[in-house]
């Protein structure tokens, strides 16, 4: 199953320097798989739009805008069937992953699952916290 599909924002955050653009710069289609719909294999077909960074001190001249749950840089899946993929790999380790991928309607090598999870692994999820209160430091009992 595919869905077509555009965005209709007028303006977006460039990924590098953070200012708003409202300059439009073309379009350009993405092609994401996501989590299977009724059994079957879901691909979204979007249209993005690119826009220019009007920060004359960013390196970044062109950006995609990026749409939050559905898009994220780079990446051929939706976040949503990233993280189950991620999940099944945490929990089944590679082969067998893959083997209920498959059974799953995303089917996915083992390989790509296992450089799915690393490059996850790599990444910092969120950032570190520039405050930390008391009970941040507080252990749980047996660990010291
Ligand atoms: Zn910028």
């Amino acid at each position: 199953m595919t869905i077509y599909a555009r965005t209709t924002t007028d303006k977006a955050d460039c990924p590098v320097c953070g200012t708003a653009s409202r300059h439009r710069h073309g379009r350009y289609r993405r092609r994401l798989d996501d989590v299977a719909l009724s059994g079957r294999r879901m691909v979204i077909n979007l249209l993005v739009q690119r826009f220019r960074c009007p920060a004359s001190a960013c390196p970044q001249r062109t950006f995609i805008e990026q749409l939050d749950g559905l898009t994220e840089r780079f990446a051929r899946r939706t976040p949503r069937l990233r993280r189950l993929l991620e999940r099944l790999t945490l929990v089944l380790a590679g082969r067998p992953a893959a083997r209920l991928s498959a059974h799953l309607a995303v089917p996915v090598s083992a390989n790509t699952l296992l450089r799915l999870l690393r490059r996850r692994l790599v990444q910092p999820r969120a950032r570190a916290p520039r405050v930390l209160g008391v009970d941040d430091f507080a252990t749980r009992k047996g660990h010291v």
